[in-house]
């Protein structure tokens, strides 16, 4: 954690007359969605001030980031914005899941301070036409089968880094090789923030939870538990003694291949810095897989150490 800056007693937030509020009990929390008032309102919040984004349809991922921000900050900031740039245009953003109302509900109920929701248009005005992008590490697993995503990732991260200037942001280790990026961003460039990794949040079946799992129907539910089910082979087969990637690989891609409704995008044992396959498994390892459960796209991994 880091030591930069020590937790003053929170002080009150103070009011905005044009912003929306929720109120529980005795908390207030804002809703803004112009950059022009986050920047404003980030100005009256007491520091260290933690910031989780997300794209919101909230679920028990996120409030593992959102409470684990909340104990280790003066001040929380979320935001909720469905980033277009980080979707391909074959790709699901104009039916991601929404549900803007009841998210509001769940942050106001973890004692947030601040949300950042912005529209597309006051993120991406007509003539948007800058990109942060990162090398080596977006080319890889998810850089490979979502070609730009990368790109529409470090640039959203960064423009809201810059406005809510936060001190630790939240990421989750669902999306491994997403903290990696934003990790090796925010060192290449300097940023003056710590970013802070989450464990994975799983259903008791082991399957990760994240908001595209709402497109599951009744019998891709339980197929779904595959990904989990074969990054546990991998974890047995390490345990085991076998230090031969490729061979784990085959045996989590065979794996996958019994469950009928399941296809295997990717099945990767790579260093957990460069992502670089390991031939030879070294630890730490990051075991990581793409598995399509019907029309469905789901991603897992965990860290071999
Ligand atoms: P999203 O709204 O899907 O962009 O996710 C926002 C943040 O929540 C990202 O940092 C994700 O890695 C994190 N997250 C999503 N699902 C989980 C999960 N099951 N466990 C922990 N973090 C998660």
């Amino acid at each position: 954690m880091s030591t930069k800056q020590t937790c003053p007693e929170r002080k009150p937030l103070s009011t905005i007359s044009q912003n929306k509020s929720h109120q529980t009990h005795s908390h207030q929390m804002k809703v803004i969605e112009t950059i022009s008032e986050m920047r404003s309102m980030r100005r009256q919040l007491a520091t260290p001030v933690g910031f989780v984004p997300t794209m919101g349809y909230l679920h028990e991922g996120h409030l593992a980031l959102i409470q684990r921000a909340r104990a280790e900050n003066a001040s929380l900031v979320v935001s909720i914005f469905v980033n277009p740039a980080q979707f391909d245009p074959q790709e699901d953003f104009s039916s991601y899941p929404r549900n803007p109302q009841r998210d509001l509900a769940m942050l106001a109920a973890e004692q947030n301070d601040v949300v950042f929701m912005p529209s597309v248009m006051e993120i991406y005005p007509s003539g948007f036409n800058s990109w942060v992008e990162v090398g080596q590490v977006t080319e890889r697993l998810e850089g490979a089968s979502r070609p730009g995503h990368f790109r529409g990732v470090t640039t959203i991260v960064a423009k809201l880094f810059d406005i809510v200037q936060p001190t630790r942001a939240y990421f989750g280790q669902k999306d491994a090789q997403q903290t990696i990026v934003v990790k090796k961003m925010v060192a290449d460039l300097a940023m003056d923030l710590e970013i802070v990794t989450v464990p994975t949040v799983r259903k008791p079946d082991g399957l990760a939870v994240s908001s595209r799992n709402a497109y599951l129907n009744l019998e891709e539910r339980p197929a779904a538990t595959v990904l989990y089910r074969a990054l546990c082979l991998a974890r047995q087969l390490w345990l085991q003694g076998e230090k031969d990637a490729g061979n784990i690989r085959r045996q989590m891609t065979a794996l996958i291949q019994k469950e009928s409704r399941a296809t295997t995008d990717y099945v990767s044992m790579a260093d957990p810095e460069t992502l670089e396959e390991f031939d030879t498994v070294k630890p730490p390892a990051l075991a990581s897989l793409a598995v399509q459960i019907g029309k469905v796209r789901l991603i897992d991994n965990v860290v071999l150490e």
